[in-house]
């Protein structure tokens, strides 16, 4: 399968990103995870190596380079086994800058994409608010104008890169109630107003997770994202490649799973033979290594039509569902392949465990994907690309 998705060049940039991963970050994740979040220092790093834009343009920074690259970037990053650590920088990289680099003018490209893609300016992507995250439609922080300028009331929660960030990529309401009021603005963090504080969760500890306050936050409406009242349908637009992006951590989550089990399992010797020797837990290995293969031709398939420009709304939502789900089943049973070793901290499947579970809940539940692919193939709803 991946004579078919990849070429030398991206094995090359696999072994180079993976070298820089084993030094500069596996030796660090322990203390980042303890510490719940991670330096400025290696954000910095990321762009100094390129890593930060693998896909953005080199105008701004970015390498420039082909989907799959992107693909091969995800896997080597689940390899260091912190949902924080890569969330910290996906959040940035992957969230924030996707809407700056896909809305954002000439002006906000160069204060923000330039300096975010070189690691040196962080950004988050506000879009949940405390009274729920699913229904984005229903969005209240209220953006309401001002002459030139945009005074912002309202409150985000669960915000990854929420209280380290420069600045907040928000979705606030501008217009009427519904989809088509919503618009996105950028904020910087030290405009009078903004405050944050920290949230404590079951996992992903080396990121920061938020809920940001805006009380009164005046901004210049020279800061507002796209067209005004469009938000709804960039956040969408935007959720194909990060529901894709969910997908394909998932499996490679689930992947990470079954190589540790399967090591463990050589080593592991009980009533005199290691326990990969046990047909039960062959079969196991079996069954499950063959899920979750499947799964990643999927996911694979999906990059390719993305890369070709196909709007793949509904199957980004299909793949998210079913791979976060594989990867809970996955990373549970390979867990229990541990035994006792499995739920402990010292072993590494306790984190993998804890960390796959957000992948049904965040970016769209599963049941709100549900919603998503029936209604597009029961009641033949289509949505539309607007960028
Ligand atoms: C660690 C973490 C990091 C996150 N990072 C970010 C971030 O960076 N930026 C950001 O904007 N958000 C972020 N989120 C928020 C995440 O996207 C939301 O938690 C998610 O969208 C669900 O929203 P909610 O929590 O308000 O749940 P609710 O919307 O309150 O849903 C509650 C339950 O109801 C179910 N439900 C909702 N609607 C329906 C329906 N129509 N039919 C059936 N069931 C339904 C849901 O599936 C869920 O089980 C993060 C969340 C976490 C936990």
């Amino acid at each position: 399968m991946n004579k078919i998705f990849f070429t030398e060049e991206h094995e090359l940039f696999r072994q180079s990103l993976r070298a820089f991963l084993n030094k500069e970050v596996r030796p660090n994740i322990e203390q980042w995870e303890a510490d719940e979040e991670i330096p400025r220092s290696i954000y910095k790093r990321f762009g100094e190596m390129g890593f930060m834009g693998v896909t953005y343009p080199e105008k701004y920074g970015g390498m420039g380079l082909d989907t799959f690259f992107s693909v091969v970037y995800t896997e080597e990053m689940i390899k260091m086994n912190s949902s924080g650590f890569n969330t910290s920088i996906g959040a940035h990289a992957g969230l924030a800058l996707a809407h700056i680099n896909g809305e954002g003018s000439e002006d906000q490209k160069q204060n923000y994409l330039t300096p975010g893609l070189a690691g040196k300016r962080i950004g988050c992507l506000a879009i949940t608010e405390p009274s729920g995250g699913s229904d984005v439609a229903s969005i209240s922080t209220k953006a309401s104008r001002d002459g030139d300028h945009f005074i912002i009331n309202g409150s985000k929660t669960f915000i990854s890169n929420g209280v380290l960030s420069d600045y907040i990529v928000a979705a606030v309401r501008t217009g009427g109630p519904g989809a088509k009021g919503l618009s996105m603005v950028i904020i910087d963090r030290e405009t009078p107003g903004v405050s944050a504080t920290k949230l404590k969760k079951m996992g992903w500890h080396a990121s920061d997770t938020g809920e940001i306050a805006f009380d009164n936050v005046r901004i210049p409406d020279s800061q507002l994202l796209g067209e005004e009242n469009k938000g709804f349908f960039y956040i969408m637009q935007h959720f194909a490649s990060e529901r894709l992006g969910m997908a394909l951590i998932a499996v490679s989550q689930a992947q990470l799973a079954l190589d540790l089990a399967i090591d463990y399992m050589a080593e592991r010797e009980v009533f005199g033979r290691t326990i990969d020797k046990f047909q039960v837990l062959r079969h196991r290995i079996a069954q499950l290594s063959s899920e979750v293969t499947s799964a990643r031709a999927f996911v694979y398939l999906l990059y390719k039509q993305y890369s070709e420009g196909d709007y793949i709304i509904k199957e980004a939502a299909m793949a998210k569902l079913v791979t976060t789900q594989l990867s809970d089943k996955v990373c549970y049973e390979c867990m229990r392949l541990f035994g006792g070793y499995g739920y402990m901290e010292s072993y590494p499947m306790a984190r993998l465990l804890r960390d796959s579970q957000l992948g049904t809940i965040g970016g769209g539940t599963s049941e709100v994907l549900c919603e998503i692919i029936s209604k597009m193939i029961i009641d033949t709803k289509e949505y539309k690309a607007v960028i």
